[in-house]
């Protein structure tokens, strides 16, 4: 597949077109990189990771879930972080799903569903598809786009891997705390229309300062508001992590191991626990 990208299209000088690509992060040695990359390489060595994929070959998305895979290992190892990685991750048209969000540029299933329109497999929770209906090798301007009309709270590139990624990660800190059957019943209940409603009702003032899409419901509400802080703790040019994302977060319980959580506990919190009873 070409990686043509419309910045390098227009007839602006080269100067601009530089600006234009560093724009949403994507820099001219990672566009280098995605044209050279193999996807089946990519496949197996998320494979050997215990993730199952299939990436229709299309290079964007293999190299954008391998770099978000690799950064959210690199989190775990340097800062004691615990985020946890999808079951699996698929390309295809959501055409070919349930869903109501057909236009979505990804999705991860939070319940075991019937997804596949026309079949009776379940799939199970925490598998991330992205639609291949859009044209990924403008994964940059649509960044920009989407930034510029505050659909999301951020303009990095990767941020359509790093949101999927972070549903899984919020579900799996659930099941850590609740059994299976009253995580489903949590999430079903909180996404039915009234309830979603009532929600936007009761927090949207506050929920919207994250971004539109945060609105939506509470489960897009974690998933619109943790890739912003992962993203302003990694290096943009190297794609490495330099901070722990979570200190001083609402994510730290959790996400954080309790060695790391009670070194680098911020003073508020920790006076904060104690006034609530909590002495550890
Ligand atoms: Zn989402």
């Amino acid at each position: 597949m070409k990686v043509t990208f419309s910045s390098q299209n227009n007839n602006s000088s080269k100067l601009q077109k530089q600006k234009i690509a560093f724009e949403a992060g994507l820099t001219p040695k990672m566009i280098e990189e995605i044209r050279n990359v193999d996807v089946l390489e990519i496949s197996k060595r998320l494979e050997g990771k215990g993730i199952p994929n299939d990436f229709q070959g299309n290079k964007v998305l293999a190299w954008g879930s391998d770099k978000t895979v690799e950064l959210f290992e690199q989190f775990n190892e340097r800062f004691g972080t615990n985020i946890s990685l999808p079951k699996a991750i698929f390309a295809i048209n959501f055409k070919h799903l349930n869903t109501e969000t057909p236009h979505a540029y990804g999705i991860c299933n939070l319940t075991r569903t019937k997804l596949i329109k026309g079949s009776n497999e379940i799939i199970p929770s925490r598998i991330v598809f992205f639609n291949t209906e859009h044209n990924w090798d403008n994964i940059n301007p649509i960044a920009d786009a989407r930034y510029a009309k505050g659909t999301i709270g951020t303009d990095f590139f990767l941020y359509p891997m790093i949101h999927e990624y972070t549903h899984v990660a919020h579900e799996d800190y659930l099941l850590s705390q609740f059994d299976g059957k009253t995580v489903a019943k949590k999430i079903t209940s909180a996404k039915k229309p009234y309830k979603t409603f009532i929600y936007r009702m009761k927090y949207g003032d506050r929920i919207s300062q994250i971004c539109k899409n945060a609105l939506i419901d509470p489960f897009e509400t974690i998933a619109c508001d943790m890739p912003i802080r992962l993203i302003n703790s990694i290096d943009k040019e190297t794609l490495k992590p330099i901070k722990n994302p979570f200190v001083g977060t609402p994510y730290e319980k959790g996400l954080i191991s309790q060695e790391y959580s009670y070194r680098k506990r911020p003073l508020p919190e920790i006076l904060g626990n104690i006034w609530n009873g909590k002495f550890d």
